[in-house]
């Protein structure tokens, strides 16, 4: 194995999920993090059935439960017109038929103090990835970085950049991303949960003629993500506060009493959707991951999910090649192989949405599936298979058992 280590680039789902499989499987990682820790406001809180059963088939499914979480047993959409429930994970027929809402925070730090009791792991947090150094061969052969003593240099056997949507590394590696177009801003604020709300709303969609709100449940508060029209923040702010605390007045009515909490755009944050990829998702001594090769819109939820598959598959790739001794563009093209037509598949599908939503909007009709559609969307059978496609996204990778098992984990046995 090369004595040099792997970096990886953003302390993210993907980035913390890919060091943490690295390091189990003896391989020289060092996580890099601009940050100081892991606080994210406004960030993905999914974790997806897929991603449970992996951290179960990592032995750590019943630690990640004992952190704090909700549960959301499906997705419906809240119409003037009645409810019509889109995904019903409750049916599916896996123990964690649910989708579990953790703050992101508490599952990267878990992720890495696990990846911390393997002997090959480093986490340097503060620590901004800032250049790459190449080889006279042009293949990448070390991060440039800067922390609180000033610039300094990492040699490595790859470098993988998991470092978000505006991706430094993916801007040094210099591959360009293409956007896909997406028509949908959202605006995010949060409001007090009480104990009287649904408990059952916790993904839920609430749609009005043009608008909706899109619901994402904690313990003690609600955030709550506005859709409007790409750019439109400033239409927003212009028009006021009170056009939106009139759309949950009207339409999530248990909200009504908490309206009036909000009484500025101050209060809220702005997430300009985008939904782009590279064409390339490797160079040389390089690979991308996560948001970093393809940012997706929060239609259905499932950022994280798409980061934790690419680390799934990296993984599978990358770490027989180090053991052999070195990582070739083979095993990179490997991971984009594998992954690419997913991200496709999930990408066209949201550009699909993205594209009624927009209709809707243009013609203030209400944002919600048709009603011819509704008898079919009510069968048990389509709700467990949306649920289905939504749990695992198309072609879920299975994690190579070889890499994982051949080590033990430190005080606990791994399945
Ligand atoms: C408002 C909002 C709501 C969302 N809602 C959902 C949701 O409900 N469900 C869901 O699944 N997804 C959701 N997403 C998307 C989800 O958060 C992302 O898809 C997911 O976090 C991507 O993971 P990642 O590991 O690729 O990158 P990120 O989570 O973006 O992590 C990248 C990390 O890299 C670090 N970094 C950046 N540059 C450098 C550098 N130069 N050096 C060192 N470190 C660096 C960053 O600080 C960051 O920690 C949402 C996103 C937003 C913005």
């Amino acid at each position: 194995m090369s004595a040099d280590p792997v970096a990886v680039v953003g302390g993210g789902p993907g980035g913390a999920l890919l060091g943490y499989l690295l390091a189990r499987a003896g391989v020289a990682v060092t996580l890099f993090e601009s940050r100081a820790d892991f606080e994210r406001e406004y960030r993905g809180d999914s974790l997806h059935p897929y991603t449970m059963e992996l951290l179960d088939q990592l032995g750590l499914a019943d630690e990640v439960l004992r952190l704090p979480h909700r549960k959301a047993d499906g997705f419906r959409f809240h119409t003037p017109h009645g409810v019509v429930t889109a995904a019903s994970y409750a049916r599916l027929r896996t123990p964690f038929n649910y989708v579990a809402i953790m703050p992101q925070a508490l599952l990267i730090d878990f992720l890495v103090r696990r990846a911390a009791e393997f002997p090959g792991f480093r986490l340097r947090t503060s620590t901004k990835v800032t250049g790459l150094l190449t080889g006279p061969d042009g293949r990448v052969r070390g991060v440039r970085y800067r922390d609180g003593d000033g610039e300094a240099e990492l040699a490595t056997s790859l470098v993988v950049g998991a470092d978000g949507r505006y991706s430094t590394v993916r801007r040094l590696a210099d591959l360009p991303t293409t956007s896909l177009g997406a028509t949908t801003d959202l605006i995010w604020f949060r409001l007090p949960r009480l104990p009287a709300d649904p408990a059952e709303a916790d993904l839920d969609l609430y749609c009005g003629p043009g608008r909706y709100v899109g619901m994402l449940g904690a313990a003690d508060h609600w955030r709550i993500g506005l859709g409007i029209p790409k750019g439109g923040y400033a239409a927003a702010r212009e028009a006021g506060v009170e056009v939106v605390q009139d759309f949950l007045r009207t339409h999530v009515p248990w909200l009504a009493d908490r309206a009036g909490l909000l009484t500025d755009f101050n209060q809220t944050s702005l997430l300009s959707v985008d939904i782009s990829a590279v064409s390339r998702w490797h160079r040389p001594g390089l690979l991308l991951i996560g948001d970093a090769a393809h940012v997706i819109s929060p239609v259905g939820g499932n950022g994280i999910l798409m980061a934790v598959q690419d680390a799934v598959t990296a993984a599978n790739a990358l770490v027989p090649a180090l053991r052999r001794g070195a990582v070739e563009d083979a095993d990179l093209a490997r991971v984009e192989a594998e992954r690419a037509p997913a991200i496709a598949q999930v990408q066209a599908d949201q550009v699909r949405t993205e594209r009624s939503l927009a209709r809707a909007r243009e013609r203030g009709r209400v944002v919600a599936p048709p009603r011819f559609l509704r008898p079919l969307l009510a069968l048990p059978a389509v709700q467990r298979r949306s649920a289905r496609s939504n749990a695992y996204g198309p072609r879920p990778p299975a994690l190579d058992p070889g890499i994982v098992d051949d080590l033990p984990v430190p005080g606990r046995t791994g399945r």
